[in-house]
């Protein structure tokens, strides 16, 4: 069943500075001002039906605007569905007013665990403090990227957090043009990690989906922190499926599916969210695990 899904890039600065970091340094600052905060807040106001608002950045916590209006204003003015994407770095007295504040209403806490910045104990501990405050409806996923000759340091992290009964979804490594090349070593290392052939649930490996009917663009769109939208990851890295602005009143979604001509599908929500024709259709209620960004 497809589930109607935005994905909100709500920032681009982020307060870390991970070296294997997709997003370019350039592109890695900014965020919408006041009036465009007020805009996108009456853009998704207005959507008709219940969509869940993936919010992305950069690291959204690191906006102030983020839990000063934004997580407010959803709550209050729309029905929508709220999710996440955070380093969980925002100190535990913000993550606990997030938790309360969004309490019935978040979908999907999705954590990034990045080592060069944080420890996978005190990153369990937060996420765990965090889990505690939300409603049992609610999901909290651990991510972290394999990054080459590092795989030990994952597979550490991995039992940390398992033991602490936390979900944990690691992720290939990407690159610009598609997913890194481990060595034969690393990807010994990453069998055990990763599994033989892991579904969308359970991995993020950027699989091909050509050919297939895809949604994108009708129930699920990317959204900038400039008020572009876009049909879906894939397609904007090629310049292809733009929607229109949603701050200019340009934005309208297609009216229906079109086949996938892509050779590589990075991210795993729009497969996770039903998007994808013969894709995890097997999914119901909040059995999604695989979220990374
Ligand atoms: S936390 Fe995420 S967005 Fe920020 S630098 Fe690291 S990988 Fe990039
Ligand atoms: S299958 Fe993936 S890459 Fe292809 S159009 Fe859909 S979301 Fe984009």
């Amino acid at each position: 069943m497809r589930r109607p899904t935005i994905e909100w890039q709500v920032c681009g600065h982020c307060n870390y500075d991970c070296t294997y970091c997709i997003q370019s340094k350039a592109s890695r600052q900014g965020h919408p001002s006041d009036d465009e905060v007020t805009k996108f807040l009456a853009f998704f106001s207005s959507l008709p039906n219940r969509w869940e608002i993936k919010m992305t950045g950069g690291e959204p916590f690191s906006f102030k605007a983020f839990m000063g209006r934004i997580i407010p204003g959803l709550v209050a003015t729309t029905s929508h569905k709220i999710s996440v994407l955070t380093n969980l770095s925002a100190p535990n007295a913000v993550l606990d007013r997030f938790a309360e504040t969004t309490y019935g209403r978040l979908g999907v806490v999705s954590a990034s665990l990045h080592l060069e910045f944080a420890s996978a104990e005190e990153f369990a501990d937060k996420a765990c403090r965090l889990r505690e405050r939300m409603a049992a409806d609610a999901t909290l996923v651990c991510n972290s990227v394999m990054v080459p000759g590092q795989l030990e340091a994952a597979a550490r992290a991995q039992a940390v957090l398992s033991a602490r009964g936390l979900k944990f979804f690691p992720q290939l490594m990407k690159t610009k043009s598609g997913v890194f090349d481990y060595t034969e070593g690393d990807r010994k290392r990453l069998l055990p990690l990763v599994g033989e052939a892991p579904s969308p649930r359970q991995a993020n490996v950027s699989p091909s989906y050509r050919g297939r009917l895809c949604y994108t663009g009708v129930d699920y769109f990317v959204l900038t922190q400039r008020g572009e939208a876009w049909s879906c990851r894939t397609a904007r890295r090629f310049n292809e499926g733009y929607l229109g602005n949603v701050l200019e009143g340009s934005f309208a979604r297609r009216q229906a599916p079109a086949r996938c001509n892509y050779d590589i599908c990075p991210c795993t929500v729009p497969a996770n969210r039903g998007m994808i024709q013969g894709v995890g259709d097997d999914l119901v209620g909040n059995d999604l695990l695989g979220e990374g960004p």
